[in-house]
This record gives structure tokens, sequence and C-alpha cells, in this order.
């Protein structure tokens, strides 16, 4: 069996809104919104590698928090985690500097306002579930 690649995304949320990049690349998920991050290097812990993935894809200082409890599966080998995260008092807001054209920060009745990668649209149920709660 081949082992799975674990990618992570955040849930980065402030005031209450979460952020949502849209892609640039590659052309077949390019313009769907996704939660930012990327690939687990190997030996890498999931936590350092979403901070290293946000200031890489945003420019920004990141703090990771709690994770979304849950694991949705991607194209094989990839399965996605996700972990809310916040801005570190002193970032930069984030910018799409890396893989994205476009940011939204997103209100809790904006959510469904943008079109969702088909895979990240169950995390991002939980994720939304989870905020209501917060
Ligand atoms: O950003 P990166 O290219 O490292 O992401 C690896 C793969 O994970 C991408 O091919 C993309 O399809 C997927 N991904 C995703 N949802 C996310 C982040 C990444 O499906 N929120």
């Amino acid at each position: 069996m081949t082992e799975r690649i674990v990618v992570v995304g955040a849930a980065l949320v402030d005031s209450g809104r979460l952020l949502a990049a849209r892609r640039s690349a590659p052309p077949s998920l390019a313009g769907c919104w996704e939660l930012p991050g990327g690939k687990v290097e190997a030996g890498e812990r999931t936590e350092d590698a979403l901070v290293r993935e946000l200031r890489e894809e945003l420019g920004v200082d990141a703090e990771v928090l709690s994770r979304v409890p849950g694991e949705w599966p991607l194209r094989s080998p990839y399965v996605l985690h996700v972990h809310f995260a916040r801005l570190r008092e002193g970032s930069s807001s984030p910018a799409p500097l890396e893989d994205h054209d476009d940011l939204r920060w997103l209100a809790s009745g904006e959510i469904w306002d943008v079109d969702w990668l088909d895979q990240d649209v169950p995390a991002v149920r939980e994720v939304v579930e989870l905020m209501g709660v917060r």
C-alpha cells in the first residue's frame, strides 16, 4: 500500500471570519477556493508545516491552534488535515504570494459564497460547525 502523505490546511480565523484562498495553479484547480496550506515534508511536524506553508504562501506569521477532527481524502496518496490558526500579533496581513491569486475573509453568512474545491467542502463544513460553538 502506498504511504499516505498529509496535506495540512489552515482554518485561519480573524474576528470571526475565515480566510479562503483562490488557487491560481494547477489548471485543474485554478479558480477554486481552498483552505491555504500544503504538503507536510518528511520528518516535519504537521503544525510546523502549516506555519511554513502560511509564511510561504501568504507571508504571515501564524500560530497553530487546535486540530479540526477528521481526515479527508485528496488525490491518492494525499489526505487533508485541518487546524485552526490565527495571525500572531505583529504579523503582516495575508497576501496571495504563491499558488493563489485572491483572498477573502468570509463572515459566517458568506462561507458558501465562494466556489470551494470539492475536496475541501467536507472540511469547511466541519470548520463552520466548530466556529459556531467557539
Ligand atoms: O499547496 P500544495 O500544492 O502543496 O498542495 C498539495 C496538494 O494538496 C495540491 O495538489 C492540492 O490539490 C491539495 N490541496 C487541497 N486542499 C487544500 C490544500 C491543498 O486539495 N486545502
